[in-house]
């Protein structure tokens, strides 16, 4: 029995040690791996349409005999060639094209091509088709499938990929690719043979439902789609296994300290906060490591609950780290855990990447002597990172970081032993069909009930040829004593450009405002700059402040109750309704305006419809889920995490409860099992395999 999981690229026709690096690189190196890159749509080539027949926007297959090819000057030039077949005529139009190309289509040239139909100035027209000249009598044989197309891979060819597979294809069989699904999991589930699932999808028949294929409704797509969930739900599963199978110092319930941290506070923590405060407790009091996500809208008071699970662990005697992914939002942690600490007799220390030479030495020093809370961003991952005592790690606004990193907190427990507890708390509520696979080696708090007193924000979508009166609109606000922020958006993913737009406008509105105070913050500032920026808008001494979205997350000043949103069609819904968030804190009425760029793409104004419509952060995460896909909305796009191959989680919700329970069972009874289905699908077990 030959291995496909074990056979190298290399054994295929035509692949040598280039073309097999090339491959490499996009994680092909097996022909295991060539089966399971599978096509993402599909063309169908199968069959000659008469050119009467042709309907606009129809993908054909056309053959005919080329009546005139000429160049053509209209308002681009182009080579113009005529097709005739006896049932009608149809333009072929070439905007790019050689002197050999309009010669091997002289006046008689039969040829055969493909490509989208159109209306166009001479009636029915294809733009660069894929053609091919047919010699003489003989007719090249049409597709007996329907061509697949794959994703694009750089450096490969549609032509190649199509070579590839054919040649894995041609040595698949049940005994070649070993299907992992136990016979009684496969009936359970109806689901059929893996290899007739491979062969169908590369090739699917002509009589093939295209429609059906494109929704992912196909037996062989839920057959693969089943297969990939459930070996994510296993490499889960056994990394929380993992996780628990370690040691965490257990922190008896703590009194003196939340006590006295409780009677300064200056309000009462509402009752969501008391229960979820409870949960941690009993949590951190175990010798199992806690791994829980506290979810709670913008707002919710999520500060207070992680102050209270910090003093736990203090009291205690162990160390705490507190981790923001930007510095801003670290620096407000900072702030309010010295406020809240240092009255307790504990310091608190910073670490950030910009904190350079002897204030870098001095702060590690302190971590590794024990600092009891320290506060930083991603720089507290860093491997010359030591703790003493580290018992919780606390991370805000989870979204941003990747699971990788998150896993990177448990070599800095204690002498390699204890693992830290972790605590991870997000804005963003996560759907459940997302909490099922994403999350699930996390247990969930929620913090479902705002502090009193809050008011919901009126949205406004206007758009930019309006500008002047949004402007007029900031200038009576101030006038009554409000503030106001202006943000920014991300320009082409650049944060010099953006950064730039900032100052831009904050030059303009500077001028247009003239009696106003107006501040700037943005990403390239120094932090004691932007740390001078905000004091001042907070103690009132700016009224209006331009700002990018480093003003995102964590941001404090309750009198603020007007935000400007420039071009919010640029950013994802749950970064919106974040940002959004920094108003609406005070007891004021406050607006949102969301100033947007015409003309807005259909699905552009389906979204700021959304934000206009709710305050509710959990409707606009499942409708950006929808609109989206769980990649933008976790901000995982780049560290590959859900990035499936064949399911997609909104589409195949329905499936997850199923696999659940089939991992459930594979672990039990075939446990052997595991192993080969998490090498076939998840390249080099990345996604959670390194722990
Ligand atoms: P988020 O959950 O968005 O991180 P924060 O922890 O920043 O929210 O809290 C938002 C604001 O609400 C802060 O000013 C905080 O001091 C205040 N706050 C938190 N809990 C309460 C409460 N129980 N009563 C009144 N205000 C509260
Ligand atoms: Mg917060």
């Amino acid at each position: 029995m030959t291995g496909l999981a074990t056979t190298p690229v290399t054994a295929l026709k035509g692949v040598g040690a280039a073309l097999a690096e090339k491959l490499a690189k996009v994680g092909l190196e097996t022909l295991q791996d060539v089966l399971f890159h599978l096509p993402l749509r599909y063309q169908d080539r199968t069959r000659i349409t008469p050119i009467g027949a042709l309907r606009p926007g129809q993908d054909a297959v056309v053959e005919g005999i080329v009546a005139g090819a000429d160049v053509v000057m209209g308002r681009r030039r182009s080579l113009l060639v005529r097709l005739q077949d006896g049932s009608g005529t149809l333009s072929l139009r070439f905007f790019h094209f050689s002197q050999a190309q309009k010669d091997g289509m002289k006046r008689g040239t039969s040829l055969r091509c493909y490509g989208e139909v159109r209306p166009g100035a001479t009636g029915l027209e294809i733009y660069h088709p894929e053609y091919r000249a047919q010699s003489g009598s003989e007719q090249a044989p049409v597709e007996q499938t329907l061509t697949p197309i794959y994703p694009a891979t750089e450096g490969l060819t549609q032509q190649r990929l199509r070579q590839l597979s054919e040649q894995a294809l041609a040595r698949l069989g049940p005994n070649s690719l070993p299907d992992w699904l136990p016979t009684e999991i496969a009936r359970d589930y109806h689901l059929g043979p893996l290899d007739q699932a491979i062969r169908y999808l590369h090739r699917p028949p002509p009589d093939a439902n295209l429609d059906e294929l494109a929704e992912g409704q196909h037996w062989a797509q839920h057959r693969l789609a089943f297969e990939e969930l459930l070996t994510h739900q296993l490499s889960i599963q056994r990394l929380r296994e993992q996780v628990r199978q370690q040691a965490s110092p257990a922190l008896p319930p703590a009194k003196r300290l939340p006590e006295q941290f409780l009677a300064n506070l200056g309000f009462t923590p509402t009752g969501a906060q008391r229960r979820v405060g409870a949960e941690i407790s009993y949590d951190l009091a175990q010798h199992e490591p806690m791994l829980r996500l506290v979810q709670g809208d913008v707002g919710a008071g999520k500060t207070v609950v992680a102050a209270m699970a910090a003093l736990q662990a203090i009291e205690a005697g162990y160390q705490v780290a507190l981790m923001a992914p930007t510095e801003i939002l670290a620096e407000q942690h900072f702030l309010n855990f010295s406020r809240w600490l240092e009255p307790l007799g504990i310091p608190v220390a910073w670490l950030a990447g910009k904190l350079k030479g002897k204030a870098r030495a001095a702060a590690l020093e302190q971590i590794v002597s024990g600092a009891p809370m320290v506060v930083g961003t991603h720089a507290l991952f860093q491997a010359e990172v030591r703790f003493a005592r580290l018992a919780l790690a606390i991370i805000d606004e989870q979204h941003r970081f990747g699971v990788q990193q998150r896993l990177a907190l448990r070599q800095k427990g204690i002498d390699g032993r204890l693992c830290p507890h972790q605590l991870i708390m997000t804005a963003t509520p996560i759907p459940r069909t997302l909490a099922m696979s994403a999350y699930a080696d996390l247990d969930t708090s929620i913090l479902d009930e705002l502090p009193p007193g809050r008011t919901p924000v009126n949205t406004l979508v206007i758009a930019e040829s309006r500008r002047t009166e949004v402007i007029e609109r900031v200038r009576a606000g101030c006038r009554e004593g409000r503030q106001a922020y202006w943000v920014c958006t991300l320009i082409e993913e650049s944060e010099e450009l953006t950064c730039q737009a900032a100052e831009t406008t904050f030059e303009d509105l500077s001028a247009a405002l003239g009696e106003l105070r107006v501040g700037l913050v943005h990403g390239r500032m120094k932090a004691a700059e932007k740390a001078a920026v905000m004091d001042q808008f907070k103690a009132g001494e700016l009224q209006l402040l331009v700002a990018t979205t480093v003003i995102e997350v964590g941001v404090d000043v309750p009198n603020a109750s007007l935000m400007v949103i420039e071009n919010p069609e640029r950013l994802g819904l749950a970064q919106l309704h974040q940002l959004r968030g920094r108003v609406g804190r005070g007891s004021t009425a406050s607006h949102c305006v969301l100033l947007y760029h015409a003309p807005l793409s259909q699905l552009g104004r389906e979204r700021l419809a959304i934000m206009r419509e709710t305050n509710d952060g959990f409707v606009i995460a499942e409708k950006d889920l929808e609109l989206r896909g769980p990649g933008e909305l976790l901000g995982t796009r780049q560290t590959g995490l859900l990035q499936f191959k064949v399911a997609d989680l909104m589409r195949d919700a329905e499936l997850l409860p199923q696999v659940r329970d089939a991992a459930q069972a594979l672990l039990e009874h075939w446990p052997d099992h595991v192993a080969p289905l998490v090498s076939r699908w998840l390249r080099h077990g990345q996604h959670y395999g390194q722990v």
